[in-house]
């Protein structure tokens, strides 16, 4: 890229944030700041830090494709890792001076063809385009259940630890079951007095081998790129990710019953009590919810000081957690492992576009954007994993990149002057949606009789619904009749 010297504002510095800093500074873009409302970059690997904490992709896929790390300990490796990456990631490429810190922005509006934005710490900023890097999954959702602010005990949600609280000696209770609940009942089981495991829908879990890279290993990926290429099998990879992708897109009916398969195989063998194997029995389609992998949760639910319970909570009482068995479990930690509000994105940020249009008024019904990337009326504005973004059970750090192609070939044209404005036509975002919305129902997110953080309000799945190559090949260059575009720049 060359020609006009773009302002560029990112918001985040997580994952996708830090991508865009080194992006832009390969494309000799210098003129940019990434506002993090934090004191250290990190996003999601910065929020969560519990007990347990991995990742769930293979290390390996978890990294940029141009910074592979040949010292990841194991298959999924701990969060801590993962942080240190980004860390040391941003510092190599030189991004960390162009972060600052402690800047929430409250408002960001376009006006006089740039984006006015105000910080709550009172600063400001101008800038040609924004690239909002926010996440999807950092607002922490925590349901009110009757009673809960008399509990005697701690109570936290599982991205806000609370670290000052000792687990030694005590009775903890997880309530939730995704990823994040199965990996600190895996961590914590046996350690604590007593772990209970509050679970509502019973989850379907692959097995996975997380055998510690041996240091001889980690040797030879340092030395040797091509051993560390073979390691990630990338057919391999990419053959497994894009079969659940069809399970989901419900192309590939043999893929479906693999994964099935492998799950059900995993409860009979894994399960010796025949009671709690059949409380642990899932009664929806596996990969209608987020496929959970974990090498030891059945073990460790199995352990003499954990318990499963699966009758509902009516309430939370000061001395613990009340169940419609009548029973009065007591507990000294209850731990809200109960996902995040993923329709959140930017908010609550005031974002407001052309002719004084708003993000609440775009998102009134829910979040959309074209191709996850751009919305009508508010231009030179993208989105880095933006609404409908995922892409089945992929990296969002590999979506990231793609998207990253996909809006630096935006970037371009505002460069080199061929227009000062621009952001998807109306007609292009409804004719998306609408196609987007057909296929979402025809995913096993919709018929596969779950409620998952991929369904949105109306119980639309807001996550990519196609396959991967068709995302990779849209990513790939701009139709550029979707989008309109303001008067050339100077
Ligand atoms: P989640 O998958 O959304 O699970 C939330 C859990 O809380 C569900 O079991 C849900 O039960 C339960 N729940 C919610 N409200 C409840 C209520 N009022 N009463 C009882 N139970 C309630 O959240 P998560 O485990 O934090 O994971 C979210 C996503 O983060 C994952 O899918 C994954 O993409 C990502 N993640 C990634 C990693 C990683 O290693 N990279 C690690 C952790 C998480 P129902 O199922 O009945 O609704």
């Amino acid at each position: 890229m060359s020609g006009k010297d773009l302002r560029v504002v990112v918001i985040g510095a997580g994952m996708s944030g830090i991508l865009a800093g080194i992006k832009l500074l390969e494309a000799g873009i210098h003129n940019f700041t990434i506002l993090e409302k934090a004191d250290r970059i990190g996003g999601t690997w910065r929020d969560n830090t519990y007990p347990g904490l991995t990742c769930d992709t293979p290390s390996h896929h978890y990294t940029y494709s141009f910074e592979r790390n040949p010292d990841w300990s194991s298959y999924l490796p701990p969060g801590t890792e993962i942080q240190a990456y980004f860390e040391r990631t941003c510092s190599k490429y030189g991004v960390d001076r162009y972060i600052r810190f402690n800047q929430e922005i409250a408002s960001a509006r376009f006006r006089d063809g740039r984006w006015h934005l105000h910080m709550k710490s009172g600063a400001a900023d101008v800038a040609d385009v924004v690239i909002a890097a926010t996440g999807v999954l950092h607002h922490p959702n925590m349901p009110h259940i009757e009673g809960m602010e008399s509990f005697r005990g701690r109570l936290f949600h599982s991205a806000r630890w609370d670290h000052s609280v000792s687990l030694e000696g005590k009775r903890i209770g997880v309530i939730g079951n995704g990823s994040t609940g199965v990996q600190i009942i895996s961590a914590l089981a046996g350690q604590a007095q007593l772990i209970e495991h509050y679970v509502r829908t019973p989850q379907w879990i692959m097995p996975v081998d997380n055998t510690p890279y041996s240091v001889e290993q980690r040797e030879t990926f340092r030395s040797d790129p091509a051993a560390l290429q073979a390691a990630m099998r990338i057919e391999e990879f990419l053959a497994n990710v894009n079969s659940y992708t069809q399970v989901i897109t419900r192309e590939d009916m043999e893929a479906a019953a693999f994964w099935k398969a492998s799950c059900l195989q995993n409860l009979e063998q894994g399960v010796a009590d025949p009671v709690l194997r059949e409380k642990l029995r899932p009664d929806h389609e596996p990969l209608c919810k987020r496929l959970i992998f974990s090498p030891d949760y059945y073990q460790a639910i199995a352990h003499p000081r954990a318990a499963l319970v699966t009758d509902r909570i009516t309430r939370i009482e000061p001395a613990g957690i009340r169940t419609n068995d009548g029973e009065l479990h007591e507990l000294d930690i209850i731990v809200f492992a109960t996902g995040f509000k993923s329709d959140q994105f930017m908010r609550p940020m005031q974002i407001t576009g052309q002719h004084g249009i708003t993000l609440e008024d775009l998102w009134a019904q829910r979040p959309k954007a074209y191709l996850a990337i751009s919305m009508p009326g508010f231009p030179n504005f993208f989105m880095l994993n933006g609404p409908n973004g995922p892409v089945g059970n992929f990296p969002l750090i590999d979506i990231a990149e793609h998207q990253w192609h996909y809006i630096a070939r935006l970037m371009e044209r505002l460069r080199s002057g061929d227009c000062s404005e621009i952001s998807v036509s109306k007609e292009a975002l409804e004719k998306f949606e609408t196609e987007r919305i057909a296929a979402a129902k025809t995913t096993v997110w919709f018929t596969g009789g779950c409620r998952s953080w991929y369904l949105d309000a109306e119980g639309i799945p807001s996550s990519w619904p196609w396959d991967y190559q068709r995302f990779v090949a849209e990513m790939r260059e701009p139709d550029w009749s979707a989008y309109a575009m303001g008067p050339p720049g100077q």
